[in-house]
């Protein structure tokens, strides 16, 4: 399995490199909106998930493929919350030692109350933690924490966090249409970013295949109500277009698989992706894909999105072509 991927287009990060240092949905969350599906079971302790060594090796493999200007940031993300793996400072370092890339770390911000997950994330050039909610009833309802998490204690970790940290601290929210959109939703989370005091706010929109179908992404109305109560350092990210990376691999099938367990593909960015290849490559990789196992349509906003099968999506429609 490769646990490097891409680059793939990144709507704050241009071409991002990924890293991914954990398996399938090793979260201490089940976002609503998770484009990986449900987290079942949740899982909250930090260990080495997948081998350190391994993981430094594919990155000086896939740093060696890419040419100079093909990946603008190298980024630890992927298909579930990376502070859980144990030896993040660590690698962090060895990346650091390797490359002049600016390297970000997107993580949820759980586990930041842990003062050996704030001194590993300080050595990144960029922190995205997420913050959907402005109360703990929100927090449960939109990222419906392993039960050990406190709300209280998370915000306090984002706090301390901003403290220590002089890198780039970018707060995520995904907006969900009725849900954190509201006027008092907002207020909320707006009280909540005037003690933390990220660099920058970034609102995002469920664009991937939700978790669980009811999830919408907020009204354009809504958006610029969000824009005006959080402040001046907020920015809007709509879905980003750019083209995603097969190469480094020997095997493009895997590359697609090493993309969509992270990263959900429209059908039509996977068909782009693949137009270098000859029509024959193209209709051995989306049999492969139809026929493996290993990957699963899913159909939300009126798309159809390849996933790999073991994400667990509400009313998913799996190998629908079979
Ligand atoms: S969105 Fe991120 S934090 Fe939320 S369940 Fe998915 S992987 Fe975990």
């Amino acid at each position: 399995m490769g646990y490097v991927f891409g680059p793939v287009p990144s709507r704050r990060l241009g071409q991002s490199l990924g890293i991914d240092p954990v398996p399938l949905k090793t979260c201490n969350w089940n976002c609503v909106y998770c484009q990986l599906g449900r987290s079942k079971p949740l899982i909250d302790h930090r260990a080495e998930y997948i081998s350190t060594q391994n993981i430094i090796a594919q990155l000086q493999n896939a740093l060696h493929f890419h040419k100079p200007g093909e990946i603008d940031w190298i980024t630890f993300v992927g298909s579930g919350e990376t502070t859980l793996h144990i030896n993040l400072g660590s690698m962090l370092e060895q990346v650091k030692s390797m490359t002049n890339i600016p390297v970000a770390v997107i993580t949820n911000g759980s586990l930041l109350y842990l003062p050996e997950v704030r001194n590993d994330l300080s050595l990144a050039d960029a922190v995205m933690p997420s913050l959907d909610a402005g109360s703990a009833h929100l927090y449960k309802n939109i990222n419906r924490p392993h039960p050990h998490l406190d709300y209280e204690e998370f915000i306090d970790g984002l706090v301390r966090f901003r403290q220590q940290y002089h890198g780039k601290f970018w707060i995520e929210v995904m907006l969900i249409k009725g849900l954190n959109d509201t006027l008092q939703a907002l207020r909320e989370i707006a009280n909540r970013m005037q003690l933390i005091k990220p660099d920058e706010i970034h609102l995002l929109l469920p664009t991937r295949p939700p978790a669980e179908s009811w999830v919408k992404p907020s009204e354009e109305t809504n958006v610029r109500m969000a824009q005006l109560i959080l402040g001046n350092n907020v920015k809007v990210f709509h879905s980003q277009k750019g083209s995603f990376g097969l190469g480094g691999t020997d095997s493009v099938f895997q590359a697609v698989i090493a993309i969509i367990t992270r990263h959900p593909m429209k059908e039509s960015e996977l068909l782009e992706a693949l137009k270098h290849y000859p029509q024959e490559k193209i209709d051995e990789v989306m049999n492969a894909l139809r026929e493996s196992g290993e990957a699963q349509i899913v159909e939300r906003y009126g798309e159809r999105y390849w996933s790999a099968s073991p994400s667990q999506y509400a009313a998913a429609v799996a190998n629908e072509e079979k």
